[in-house]
């Protein structure tokens, strides 16, 4: 099946997978509704240029050397298209990883797949960068929880004397 992914940028950095540089792409078409959603334009299923093979197969010959994992900002709602992407970042020897908004994923996906964040986006408790985050990234391989690798920058949590 031919994919049907739409993305909207796609980058490289060493933020979002720990002790990776990745090739980042946001995804575009998210069916989720988090209360608070901090993209709500990225809900717009025709935001953004196909993410295809041909275009995606490119992108990996460019950061050849470079990229040492893909990340997809979402995707997870067109599963054949993501899968087919997973696969050919794998054949290439890149690591995979997917951010989800959602709580677990379809175990199709899970086995393409090396990081794994989950978890809606919830205002109140913040990202994975806050201590009271509700979401959690995921090593599959290890199958260690590495959401406190997100927050060695985060305010220590003590009283100051009196
Ligand atoms: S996963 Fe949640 S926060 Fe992210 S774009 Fe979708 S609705 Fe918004």
């Amino acid at each position: 099946m031919l994919t049907s992914l739409r993305y909207v940028c796609h980058t490289v950095g060493t933020l979002e997978v720990p002790d990776e540089v990745s090739l980042i792409y946001t995804v575009s078409g998210c069916p989720l509704r988090c209360p608070g959603c901090h993209s709500s334009d990225l809900r717009n299923p025709s935001l953004g240029q196909p993410l295809d093979r041909s275009s995606f197969g490119a992108a990996l010959d460019r950061y050849a050397g470079l990229a040492s994992c893909v990340c997809f900002l979402g995707g997870e709602w067109q599963p054949d298209a993501l899968i087919e992407l997973l696969k050919l970042a794998r054949d290439r020897g890149l690591a995979t990883c997917l951010y989800s908004g959602l709580e677990e994923i379809d175990d199709r996906i899970a086995v393409h797949l090396d990081y794994l964040k989950l978890g809606p986006f919830i205002a109140a408790r913040g990202g994975l960068d806050q201590p009271g985050t509700n979401q959690r990234f995921l090593d599959l391989r290890s199958g260690r929880d590495l959401t406190h690798r997100f927050q060695r920058h985060a305010a220590p949590a003590f009283e100051l004397a009196a």
